[in-house]
């Protein structure tokens, strides 16, 4: 719940229209499940971000920073926080030379467009994440032998004070989906990608050809979060919940595709909890079947029991 006050200091902060109350997050998660946020503000520049930023900082407000939804899971409880969405300045792309400085608001679908069309390669990799620039970075997201860490020169980052923190690509720590920035509480407000010079034809024919494999391989006609666990090392976590005999597998409206194991999709009607416990059971299926703990890959927030 939003008092009136704190209202009020939001509407000193940031022009009325961008704040928003009890917002149905099930339509900013690709899962398409969720409860309400109390309430959602859409940034249209780093200066309305920051001016935000100092006053939770001041005040201990919790706020949780909302890329495109694409790896998220939101209680049906909703979220007792204030969500803030990159949108405007922050979503901007821009291509200079061979290199690209896309806003954390974009998407990557959106980046590797603009690589394709200037003739640059090296983002092919991030056409089919539906993901932000700013999800990717903090995901060091990737597929098929491509991940952000490859391409990401620098990145420009707030700080939970609202202060701005530059940082080469080499000083992001990008891991297995990982990278500085969930560990810092940092913001990325942008990233600068050095791609190559290369073929526009060639570049499209090799975007073209992922979304096939994609289309083939993913089951992309349902809501899901993608892969919903990380790969256990030495292991496929599709192979190891499938070899578990829980492929297809359902609770509610939450099911082990059929198409490929390791997502878990919404077949319609799912609630984040029936998703949750699923999540659950194929964790415990797979430790007790073959002593391997899997590891969600897909954020969780709200409160789930
Ligand atoms: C069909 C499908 C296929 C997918 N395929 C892949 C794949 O091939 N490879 C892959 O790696 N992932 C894949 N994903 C997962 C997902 O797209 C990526 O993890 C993506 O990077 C998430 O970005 P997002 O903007 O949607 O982030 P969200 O889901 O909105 O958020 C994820 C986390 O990032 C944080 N975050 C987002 N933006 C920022 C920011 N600007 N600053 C600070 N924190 C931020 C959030 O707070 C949250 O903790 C897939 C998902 C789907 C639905």
């Amino acid at each position: 719940m939003v008092s009136d006050i704190f209202l009020a200091n939001l509407k000193k902060l940031v022009p009325d229209e961008t704040i928003k109350l009890r917002v149905p997050m099930k339509q900013y998660t690709t899962f398409r499940t969720g409860g309400e946020a109390d309430c959602l503000i859409t940034l249209q520049n780093k200066e309305q971000l920051a001016r935000l930023l100092s006053y939770f900082h001041r005040t201990g407000q919790n706020f949780f920073l909302l890329g495109l939804g694409s790896n998220l899971l939101i209680s049906d409880k909703g979220y007792q926080g204030v969500v803030l969405k990159l949108s405007g300045e922050l979503e901007q792309i821009h291509v200079e030379g061979e290199r690209i400085r896309a806003g954390a608001g974009a998407s990557l679908a959106r980046a590797a467009r603009a690589a394709y069309e200037h003739g640059l390669t090296g983002l092919e990799f991030a056409s089919g994440i539906p993901g932000s620039v700013g999800g990717g970075i903090v995901m060091n997201a990737g597929a098929y032998g491509g991940e952000m860490k490859q391409v990401v020169e620098s990145v420009t980052l707030m700080d939970e004070e609202g202060a701005i923190v530059e940082l080469k690509g080499s000083e992001m720590e990008f891991g297995y989906r990982a990278s500085i920035v969930r560990k810092r509480s940092y913001i990325v407000l942008e990233a600068v990608m050095r791609l190559e010079q290369g073929n526009a034809e060639q570049i499209g024919a090799a975007m073209e050809e992922l979304a096939i494999k994609r289309r083939e391989k993913q089951p992309l006609e349902y809501p899901s979060a993608g892969s919903t666990f990380k790969r256990p090392e030495g292991f496929f976590a599709g192979k190891l919940i499938m070899d578990a005999g829980l492929r297809g597998f359902s609770i509610g409206g939450a099911q082990v595709s059929e198409k490929h194991c390791g997502f878990i999709i919404n077949r319609g009607g799912a609630t984040s909890e029936d998703v949750y416990r699923l999540i659950c059971r194929v964790k415990q299926e797979v430790r007790e079947q073959f002593g391997v703990e899997l590891e969600p890959e897909v954020v969780m927030l709200g409160e789930f029991v």
